[in-house]
C-alpha cells in the first residue's frame, strides 16, 4: 500500500506517429518528477514499445528504463480487421476507421488497470495523459478520482483546423452544398480553405457518417479534460495557438517539439538507435556514405510517412519528374494505394530500368519502406524534404533548416502544409491527396524552385533555419534560463505534483 512514487498513466494512439513524441514526453516527466510511467496499449504495439526502449537505452544509458509497458487485451477482429492488426501501418482509410472504433476495445482493461494501481498505491495516479484521439480515457480517470490531460502530439493550426472542421463541418453547414472555399470558425475569415484540403472521408462527412462519429465524440471529450499538452512551442505557431486557445478552454501546455535531443542540440552525438523501432530498408551507414559523395543542400528527401502511399499513376509521374530534374534525391518508397504496402514492390510501378538507373548513375538511393530519417535530415547534403507534412516529419525537418515540398495526404496534414507555406513560407505545396493528377513537368519545376540556391528556395531555406533557431530557443536549459517549452512542462508538472 502507499507506493511512494506518484504514478502517471499514459494512453498513445496507436500509431507510430504517436508513440514517438509519447515515449518522449514519458522520458522527459519521468527525468523531471521521478514518477513511476505506465504506457499502455496493445501487445503488439507495446512489443514494438519494448524494442525501442531497450534499443534506446543501451545506446544512451546503461540502467534500466524506469518506464513500465502494460499490454492490454485488444480485439480489433470485431470490427472487421484481420488478426495482429494494431497499428495504423500499412492500412487503408476504412480500415483505420476500424482501427479507431476498436481502440475502444481497450478500455474495460484500462479501467481495471487504474483501479488496481488506486488499490495498490493507495492513491490514485495523479493523472492520465491520453492522446486527444483516446479521450474516452476522461470518463475512466474520474472514476478513480484522478484527471485525465489530453495530449495533442500534432501542432496547434492543423489540430485547431482539423478540430474545427469536425465539430462544425463548415463546408456543410453554411447552407447550398460544399462551397469551393470556406473559412473555419474560430479562424479570421481572411483564412480562407478550399474544397481540395479536405480529402474526400472529411468532404464525405455529414455528422452521420462513421468518421464523423468516431471523432465528434473523441474530440468534444479532449476539450472536457482537465489540460491539454501540445507538441509545438509557443514561438514556432503564434497564430495556430491563438486559434487553438479560442476552441480549447482548457490550459494548453506547449511542450514540444518532441524530437530527438541531439537534432537540436549538436554537441551530444548519441545518434538516433531505436527512435524508430523500425529496420530500414538501407542502413544508415550506407545512407550517410551516399550523401557524403554529393555536395551540400542538394539532395532531395522524398518521404510520406508511417503509414501513407501516393497512387500508381502518382509514382509514375514523380519517379520520372525526379529522375529528370536531375537531381540527386533519396525516395522511400512504397506500393502504390490499392496494394498492399508491406507486399512485393513491382519493378513495373517504376519507368523501365528506374532502380539500377538511378544506382548506376547515383542520381538516386531509393529506399524500399523505411529509411533512417532522422540521420537524412541531419546530414548536410539534405537540401529539401518532400514530405506529406505530418508533424513528426515538419518538427525533423525545420529543427534542421530544411525547407519542405508539401504532399499533404491525410488527416489534419493540409492544415499544417497551408501554415508551413502562408504563415513560416518554409514550404512550397507541389500538390494533395491521392485523387489528383501529377504531371512530371511540374515536379521537376517545384524541386527547381524550392532546390535553387537563390531566390525563393533560398528565402525558404532562411526561413526554415529561423524557425528551426525558435525551437532549439524554447527547448534550452541553461544556468538558470529555461526556454518556453520547459518552462511550459514546468508549470504543467507542478500543477500536477502539487
Ligand atoms: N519515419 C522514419 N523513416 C521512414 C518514414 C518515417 O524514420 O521511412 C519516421 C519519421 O522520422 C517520423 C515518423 O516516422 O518521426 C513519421 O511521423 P509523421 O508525424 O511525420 O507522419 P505519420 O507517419 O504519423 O503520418
Amino acid at each position: 500500500m502507499g507506493g511512494s512514487r506518484k504514478h502517471v498513466v499514459m494512453l498513445p494512439f496507436m500509431a507510430q506517429g504517436h508513440f514517438i513524441p509519447f515515449l518522449a514526453l514519458a522520458k522527459q516527466i519521468q527525468q523531471r518528477t521521478g514518477c513511476t510511467i505506465t504506457i499502455v496499449n496493445t501487445p503488439l504495439n507495446i512489443q514494438y514499445l519494448t524494442s525501442t526502449i531497450a534499443k534506446d537505452s543501451s545506446k544512451t544509458s546503461p540502467s534500466k528504463s524506469e518506464i513500465r509497458l502494460v499490454a492490454l487485451p485488444f480485439n480489433s477482429v470485431d470490427h472487421g480487421l484481420p488478426p495482429n492488426t494494431e497499428n495504423t501501418e500499412a492500412l487503408s482509410t476504412p480500415q483505420i476507421a476500424s482501427l479507431f472504433r476498436s481502440s475502444r476495445s481497450l478500455e474495460p482493461a484500462f479501467r481495471c488497470l487504474i483501479s488496481g494501481i488506486t488499490a495498490e498505491e493507495g492513491r490514485p495516479p495523479i493523472c492520465i495523459v491520453s492522446d486527444v484521439l483516446m479521450a474516452w480515457a476522461n470518463e475512466a480517470a474520474k472514476v478513480v478520482g484522478t484527471v485525465n490531460i489530453s495530449f495533442n502530439t500534432s501542432g496547434a493550426y492543423g489540430t485547431a483546423a482539423y478540430m474545427s472542421i469536425w465539430l462544425n463541418l463548415p463546408h456543410r453547414s453554411l447552407g447550398g452544398g460544399i462551397k469551393e472555399e470556406f473559412s473555419l470558425p474560430g479562424f479570421p475569415d481572411s483564412c480562407r480553405f478550399h474544397i481540395s484540403q479536405l480529402f474526400p472521408f472529411i468532404r464525405a462527412a455529414d455528422g452521420t457518417d462513421e468518421w464523423s462519429r468516431i471523432f465528434q465524440p473523441q474530440l468534444s471529450l479532449s476539450l472536457a479534460s482537465s489540460g491539454w499538452l501540445c507538441n509545438t512551442a509557443e514561438e514556432m505557431e503564434p497564430q495556430g495557438l491563438e486559434i487553438l486557445r479560442k476552441l480549447v478552454k482548457p490550459t494548453v501546455w506547449c511542450i514540444g517539439p518532441l524530437i530527438p535531443p541531439s537534432m537540436l542540440d549538436p554537441s551530444p552525438s548519441s545518434g538516433f538507435a531505436g527512435r524508430t523501432g523500425k529496420e530500414p530498408g538501407v542502413s544508415p551507414e550506407k545512407c550517410l556514405e551516399w550523401l557524403d559523395s554529393h555536395p551540400k543542400e542538394s539532395v532531395l528527401y522524398v518521404s510520406f510517412g508511417s503509414q501513407n502511399t501516393i497512387s500508381a499513376s502518382q509514382l509514375m509521374e514523380l519517379a520520372m519528374g525526379l529522375e529528370e530534374s536531375e537531381k540527386p534525391f533519396i525516395w522511400v518508397i512504397r506500393p502504390p494505394i490499392g496494394f498492399d504496402l508491406k507486399g512485393e514492390f513491382r519493378p513495373e510501378w517504376l519507368p523501365d530500368g528506374f532502380e539500377e538507373r538511378m544506382d548506376e548513375t547515383k542520381q538516386g538511393l531509393v529506399v524500399h519502406e523505411w529509411a533512417p530519417q532522422l540521420e537524412i535530415l541531419c546530414h548536410k547534403s539534405t537540401g529539401a524534404f518532400l514530405s506529406h507534412c505530418g508533424w513528426n516529419s515538419i518538427t525533423e525537418s525545420l529543427s534542421q533548416g530544411v525547407p519542405i515540398i508539401g504532399w499533404p495526404l491525410a488527416a489534419e496534414q493540409a492544415y499544417n502544409s497551408k501554415m508551413l507555406v502562408e504563415d513560416m513560407g518554409v514550404a512550397f505545396e507541389l500538390t494533395r491527396g491521392v485523387q489528383g493528377s501529377l504531371e512530371k513537368e511540374e515536379v521537376k519545376r517545384v524541386i527547381g524552385v524550392v532546390m535553387e540556391t537563390s531566390g525563393k528556395g533560398e528565402d525558404m531555406r532562411k526561413k526554415a533555419v529561423e524557425i528551426g533557431d525558435l525551437m532549439r530557443a524554447a527547448v534550452k536549459e541553461e544556468g538558470g534560463h529555461k526556454g518556453s517549452s520547459v518552462q511550459a512542462m514546468d508549470d504543467f508538472l507542478s500543477t500536477l505534483c502539487s
